[in-house]
């Protein structure tokens, strides 16, 4: 919890993280993940003001802060973040001017600061076509290996679930995934094309993803320890 003592008051604060100030007429409490709490407020408020509606909400804030302290902060695109792609984090260059929007070169992405507010959204785009491009090269060559016949591909956003395979066929995964490193991303392939024969969780499923990827212990562990990581923002 973020508290800090008023030894004016005799009093235990809770932390206020950012005061957004604007044409609005009433006070809001924002509580956002990593436990930042935001209060938007009218340009006239007075400290004073803000503080009584946070201490008289103190109960929902105190909640609401444990609740979202266990989330992960939204990423922020300044000039040196390291950002993540297939497991490596990667250093972001902020350069002027408008275009290119943005690139990677292998070692670290730049952005044209003319589309710094837009960054969230660029690199999801990115993360999207090099997802598309990560998994169809990965599920071609499984595929390959061990003679799996699928239908289509599809690049999902879901949050949680990483991978799908359907009656038909057609294969689904999260473009999230290629924050995560290439050995989990082959988890994943692995494990959707061996429901194209086995659809169920049985022992025989399992045998069949480890004849493949004899360690998949450890990369579906590292999936399980380490999902929240992939977030996006
Ligand atoms: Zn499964």
């Amino acid at each position: 919890m973020r508290t800090s003592f008023d030894p004016e008051n005799n009093l235990i604060l809770i932390e206020i993280t950012e005061i957004i100030r604007s044409k609005r007429k009433t006070i809001a409490l924002v509580v956002q993940p990593g436990g930042r709490l935001v209060v938007r407020a009218p340009q006239r408020a007075t400290l004073k003001q803000i503080r009584a509606i946070v201490e008289r909400h103190a109960d929902w804030v105190e909640a609401k802060l444990k609740e979202m302290e266990a989330r992960p902060a939204p990423r922020t695109f300044t000039e040196g973040t390291e950002l993540p792609y297939l497991g490596g984090l990667y250093p972001l260059r902020l350069t002027p001017g408008p275009v290119p929007a943005l690139r990677f070169d292998g070692f670290s992405f730049t952005l044209a600061d003319g589309a710094a507010s837009q960054a969230a959204s660029l690199f999801e785009e990115w993360y999207r076509r090099q997802a598309r491009k990560v998994f169809t090269e990965r599920v071609r060559h499984y595929a390959a290996g061990d003679g799996f016949e699928y239908g289509k591909l599809r690049i999902s956003s879901a949050r949680t679930r990483w991978g799908s395979c359907s009656s038909k066929g057609t294969l689904s995964f999260t473009w999230r995934l290629v924050l995560a490193p290439l050995d989990v991303v082959d988890y994943v392939v692995v494990h959707e094309l061996v429901h194209l024969r086995v659809k169920n969780h049985s022992p025989d499923f399992w045998r069949g993803v480890e004849a493949i990827l004899p360690d998949y212990k450890s990369r579906r562990k590292w999936l399980k320890a380490n999902g929240e990581s992939l977030h996006w923002p």
